[in-house]
């Protein structure tokens, strides 16, 4: 810009760059567009992190599990009941039939048919509580997988809780470092954009949300950097003869064109002209 530094600016009072040399609001507003790129990149990169990916997948595992985990549960807690209720059962029969020996050995005297009668309730009583085992051992053989299932549902849980763990101490670690970037692009992004003219800074935030982020872009060359198509030789002599600070649009892609330093005089050094970079 030195070259246009001399000359009147049509657009409002020049400012202030971090270099000293002043800068036009046209000047501004491709380094604020520059912060913006760099800033949306950040923000791409934090919800891109790859723990991010693997800790939602981690979780989505985890809550698969602790589904799996549910049902098991809850056909465990069904079969042990059945087996309480067989336990409780049996402990009726044993008791019973205590009751009735008690009666057989008290009853030595007792008409043949009244023992004959206590000895086949026992005889009942035996082949019940036969019954009743059998079935409470078809529980026990049933339990056997569910506990087993349980018991691997827990060593996997506790392995992907620790894997989630360490997934989340790790994305912390890599979310703090780029939300310090972040920081310190938002204030410097903010400290620039506020010496735009409002106009102008309204126009490009128009623009900047139609058109994928960027409303603004270099002329380099005779080419725009935003959409990277040539413009005709015609529109670029136009451009040149425009009073400095003019604010121009590409008459293909629509965005503030900012005609770079080098590029009026076809100078040497075509500053970054594919838009984004990386943080500075
Ligand atoms: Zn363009």
């Amino acid at each position: 810009m030195s070259s246009e530094s001399s000359r009147e600016e049509p657009t409002k009072e020049p400012t202030k760059e971090p270099t000293g040399r002043t800068a036009t609001p046209l000047d501004v507003l491709v380094e604020v567009q520059d912060l913006d790129t760099v800033i949306s990149q950040l923000q791409h990169r934090k919800a891109a992190l790859e723990e991010r990916r693997q800790l939602a997948s981690v979780e989505e595992t985890l809550a698969a599990l602790e589904r799996r985990r549910a049902a098991a549960l809850a056909s465990r807690t069904e079969l042990a009941t059945r087996q309480s209720d067989l336990e409780t059962k049996v402990a009726a029969t044993a008791s019973r039939r205590a009751g009735i020996e008690q009666r057989l050995y008290a009853a030595r005297g007792a008409a043949a048919r009244d023992l004959q009668a206590m000895n086949e309730e026992i005889g009942h009583l035996d082949a019940r509580r036969e019954e009743l085992e059998d079935e409470e051992l078809e529980i026990m053989v049933a339990l056997e997988p569910i506990d087993a299932e349980l018991a691997a549902l827990a060593t996997q849980r506790a392995q992907l809780t620790e894997h989630a763990g360490a997934l989340r101490r790790a994305l912390a670690a890599r979310d703090g470092a780029i939300d310090a970037e972040l920081a310190s692009s938002v204030a410097a992004r903010t400290a620039l954009a506020s010496s735009l003219p409002e106009e102008l800074h309204r126009r490009y935030e128009v623009l900047r949300a139609r058109l994928g982020g960027i409303g603004a872009a270099r002329l380099v060359g005779n080419r725009c950097s935003g959409c990277h198509l040539e413009l005709p030789s015609m529109e670029i002599e136009r451009i040149r003869h425009l009073p400095p600070g003019t604010v121009v649009t590409c008459e293909q892609c629509g965005r503030i064109l900012v005609p770079s330093s080098g590029a009026a005089a076809s100078g040497p050094s075509p500053p970054d002209d594919t838009g984004p970079h990386d943080a500075p």
